[in-house]
C-alpha cells in the first residue's frame, strides 16, 4: 500500500476543510493533502441546474463568509423578494398574502451560486485534494499520525478533522479520544442532515411576471418554505425550497405529484411547465448523515468547548460548522472554525 507523507492532512473538502487549506497555503504552509469521500468537493454546499441544494444565504452579521467573498473577490447579492408573498398557516383557513418590508433587507446570496464560493477557495491547491477516499482509521505514532483510508494509508505531523462530528464517530481513533469528546461527537446533530430541498427550472419567471416574489412559506403543505432562484442577473429561472419531511417516506411519484400540486395551487398552473426538477434528501447521503431522522428540526447547541481542544499530544484537532462556537452549523460557523484551527496549527 502507497504511503503518502505530508505536514498536514485535512480530512473533509468542504466549506471549513477548503478554509483551512487556503488559510495554510496563503501563510506559505504549502504541505497539505486533502482527503474526500465524495467525488466532489463542497461537502453541503452542491449546486446543479443553478440550484443551491445545500447551503444558500448568509447574513450581514455573518461576517467570516463576508470576509472571504471579499478575499476571494467573490460578489453577492440579495434574495429577490418583490411583490406577494403566500403564508399558508392552516389547513382551514385560506392563505395569507404579504409584501416583504422594502426597509429590511433580504438575505444574501452568492453570485454564480455558492459553489462559486467553493471553486475560488479550492483553485490554487485543487491538485492537493484526494476524491474517492475514505478516511476509515486515525493512529497517532511516534512521530506524527498515520491516516488510514479505503485507499492508500497517509501520514501527517498535524492532522485536521473537518467531517460533522457525528459521521467522525465512524472513524476509529487509536488511542481512542476522551470520553468527553465521544459523547459530543454522539450528541452533535448535523445540521440541515434532516433537510430535504426541491428545486425547478423553467423558461420564464413566471411568478415575477404575476407580481409574487416567489416565496411560499407554511408548515401544513408539501413544500414548507419556497422563494425565487434566480441569478443575480435574472437569465436562469429557478425556484427552490424545502419539502416537508413528512413527505419523507412516500415514493417519489407521490411525493414530487404532491409538490407540484402544492405550489401549481399558490403559483399558478405555469409550475407544471417546469425544465428540470430535482429533490436532494440529505439524510440519504452517508457523507453527511447517519441518523435516522424521523421528526422536525431540531434546535441544537454548537461549539461544545471539547471541539476546540488538542488531541494526540496537539497533532490532532476537529473543526466543521458543528465545532464552531460563532454560528455553529451555519457556513460562518464553518468558515470560522477553518481559519481558528489553521491558526491554532501554524502558532
Ligand atoms: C440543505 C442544507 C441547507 C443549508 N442552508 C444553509 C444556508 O442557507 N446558510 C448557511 O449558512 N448554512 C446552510 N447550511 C449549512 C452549511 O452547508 C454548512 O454549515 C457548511 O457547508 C458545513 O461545512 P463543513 O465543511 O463544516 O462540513 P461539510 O460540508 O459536511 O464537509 C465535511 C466533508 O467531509 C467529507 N467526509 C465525510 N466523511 C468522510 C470520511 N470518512 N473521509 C473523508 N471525508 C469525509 C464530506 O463528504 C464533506 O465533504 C445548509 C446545509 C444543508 C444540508
Amino acid at each position: 500500500m502507497v504511503t503518502t507523507t505530508s505536514d498536514y492532512i485535512i480530512i473533509g473538502a468542504g466549506l471549513s476543510g477548503l478554509t483551512s487549506a487556503y488559510h495554510l497555503n496563503k501563510s506559505g504552509k504549502t504541505d497539505f493533502t486533502i482527503l474526500e469521500s465524495r467525488d466532489r468537493i463542497g461537502g453541503r454546499i452542491v449546486t446543479q441546474n443553478g440550484i443551491d441544494f445545500g447551503a444558500t444565504w448568509f447574513q450581514t452579521h455573518h461576517e467570516t463568509v463576508i470576509g472571504l467573498l471579499d478575499e476571494l473577490g467573490v460578489a453577492k447579492y440579495h434574495q429577490y423578494n418583490q411583490g406577494k408573498s403566500v403564508l399558508v398557516y392552516s389547513t382551514m383557513a385560506p392563505e395569507h398574502y404579504f409584501e416583504n418590508d422594502p426597509d429590511t433587507p433580504s438575505a444574501y446570496r452568492i453570485k454564480g451560486n455558492s459553489q462559486a464560493l467553493i471553486q475560488a477557495l479550492a483553485s490554487p491547491f485543487s491538485k492537493k485534494i484526494k476524491l474517492n477516499t475514505s478516511v476509515t482509521d486515525i493512529h497517532e505514532t511516534k512521530n506524527g499520525i498515520r491516516v488510514e483510508t479505503d485507499k492508500e494509508t497517509y501520514f501527517a505531523k498535524k492532522v485536521i478533522v473537518t467531517i460533522p462530528p457525528l459521521i467522525a464517530t465512524r472513524i476509529s481513533f487509536t488511542p481512542e479520544l476522551p470520553s468527553e469528546v465521544n459523547n459530543a461527537m454522539n450528541k452533535t446533530h448535523t445540521w440541515m442532515s434532516n433537510a430535504i430541498k426541491v428545486g425547478l427550472t423553467f423558461k420564464t419567471p413566471f411568478w415575477r411576471e404575476k407580481n409574487f416574489s416567489g416565496m411560499v412559506i407554511g408548515q401544513v403543505g408539501a413544500v414548507t418554505e419556497l422563494y425565487d432562484h434566480n441569478d443575480d442577473v435574472n437569465s436562469h429561472y429557478a425556484l427552490m425550497g424545502f419539502v416537508n419531511e413528512g413527505l419523507r417516506d412516500v415514493s417519489e411519484e407521490n411525493r414530487k405529484q404532491r409538490i407540484l400540486d402544492y405550489l401549481s395551487k399558490y403559483l399558478g398552473a405555469e409550475v407544471l411547465d417546469y425544465l428540470t426538477y430535482q429533490e436532494k434528501d440529505w439524510s440519504q447521503d452517508k457523507h453527511t448523515s447517519c441518523e435516522t431522522i424521523k421528526s422536525i428540526y431540531m434546535s441544537p447547541s454548537y461549539g461544545n468547548p471539547v471541539f476546540a481542544k488538542s488531541y494526540m499530544n496537539g497533532r490532532l484537532r476537529l473543526s466543521g460548522a458543528e465545532t464552531s462556537a460563532i454560528h455553529g452549523g451555519y457556513m460562518d460557523g464553518a468558515i470560522y472554525s477553518g481559519i481558528n484551527v489553521a491558526e491554532k496549527f501554524m502558532e
